[in-house]
């Protein structure tokens, strides 16, 4: 089962998927058509086959501070525990610690492939890049930028960032499924100069763009007058090269409307919702389906530890919750959001920024995860429909009932 579009499920029951050795899907078939030649045949039986889950927002090193620190809004909540535990990352056995949990979890949890924020740690940054390459799952790992507004041990300057971006660029080059992706805290962290850098690399080298963007009231008035020639939040970005011109991921986007909408309209930038974490810091609900009726794509991230759980089963929940809560405060304008559309943001949205990713149609890399999930309701089972039987899983199942994980057509079976 899977999401070619938002509008609905393409199922296969009892159906196949033909895979080569390269981990590419050949086909997709209800019945096995005659004379078809093949090496190996895997039976899952009755089990849901879906595809892996694309988290396009998270950071690892605020991996130990998940589901603990939500008595505060983004901005004290960022100095009171986000800096004091990034700066630990400066040792590089603490990353290596932090870093394998990390990955281990998101696997346990049925993530095969992540956009990540790391921190302004180079040596640190590439442990993670290689936890994943070991693991054999795909990442975007993003050095951060920070050059204000931050501790002093948490700050480096452009010239270090440029470096270190450097860095990775030739140390990841050996790793098939695993990048690096220019990361801009966000502008209050950032300076003009660091800006300006980061976009310039950005155009010489192509490589995608990840940061936040309009995730809290406060934030959005820090920006306007730290760069008050910037006609919104995203053109702030966009004047120095990172908001479009090359694949860009913006979390949140709560407030994003007018000007900031058509702008990442036109510059086809991504927002990753990431409602655990807006409803966790009472940042706001995010206009979901506003961005979708205006051609945004919407991919999802757990935002961890903003968010408090890195399951994007969870994160669908509440991003069908949450849609919900704003369906009824705008008297019905905005229609709430089906289990389909979210399914197909956190498989086909997110997976898009790998390549052919997030769906079993012809081409795309087999990520796929088999869900037994049996035990959910035995009562019920055999009269459940198997998208009733995904919804069921999405709300009551976990990493309990996740049997096989795939990754561009290798199992992993630990990490
Ligand atoms: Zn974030």
């Amino acid at each position: 089962m899977f999401t070619s579009s938002p509008t609905h499920f393409d199922v296969y029951e009892r159906g196949y998927i033909a895979v080569d050795d390269c981990g590419i899907i050949q086909g997709v078939y209800h019945t096995l058509p005659e004379d078809f030649a093949y090496d190996q045949l895997v039976d899952f039986g009755d089990k849901l086959l879906i595809p892996a889950m694309n988290d396009m927002h998270v950071h690892a090193p605020q991996f130990a501070n998940m589901g603990v620190a939500m008595d505060m809004q983004l901005l004290p909540w960022l100095n009171t525990y986000v800096f004091p535990e990034e700066a630990k990352f400066a040792d590089e056995a603490y990353a290596e610690t932090i870093y394998h949990s990390f990955v281990s979890e998101l696997w346990r949890q049925g993530t095969m492939r992540a956009a990540v924020f790391a921190t302004v740690h180079t040596l640190a940054t590439h442990i993670l890049a290689r936890t994943f390459d070991e693991a054999g799952m795909g990442a975007w790992i993003g050095l951060v930028g920070m050059d204000r507004h931050a501790p002093a041990n948490l700050c480096n300057t452009s010239a270090e960032w440029a470096a270190g971006i450097q860095t990775l660029i030739d140390s990841l080059a050996s790793m098939p499924l695993v990048k690096p992706i220019i990361t801009p805290r966000f502008i209050p962290s950032c300076t003009p100069e660091m800006l300006r850098c980061m976009g310039e690399v950005a155009k010489q080298t192509l490589l995608p763009v990840q940061s936040h963007l309009s995730e809290n009231k406060q934030e959005i008035a820090w920006v306007k007058e730290l760069e008050p020639e910037s006609s919104c939040y995203g053109d702030a970005y966009y004047r120095y090269g990172l908001f479009g011109q090359t694949p860009t991921l913006m979390a949140h986007c709560c407030y994003t409307d007018g000007e900031e909408l058509q702008l990442m309209r036109e510059q086809n930038v991504y927002a990753v919702h990431c409602p655990t974490s807006n409803c966790n810091l009472a940042s706001g609900i995010a206009p979901v389906r506003k961005l979708l009726q205006q051609g945004v794509n919407v991919a999802l991230g757990s935002d961890i530890a903003g968010g408090h759980h890195l399951s994007m089963f969870r994160v669908m929940q509440y991003a069908v919750q949450m849609s919900k809560l704003q369906y009824t405060a705008s008297d019905g304008k905005y229609p709430f959001l089906t289990l389909s559309e979210v399914f197909y943001m956190a498989t086909k949205v997110g997976g898009s920024l790998f390549g052919k990713v997030g769906s079993f149609e012809k081409g795309y890399a087999f990520d796929a995860l088999v869900i037994d999930d049996l035990c959910l309701s035995p009562h019920h089972l055999i009269a459940s429909s198997p998208i009733e039987r995904l919804e069921r899983f999405v709300y009551l199942g976990d990493d309990r009932h996740i049997q096989h994980r795939f990754c561009q057509g290798k199992e992993i079976k630990q990490v």
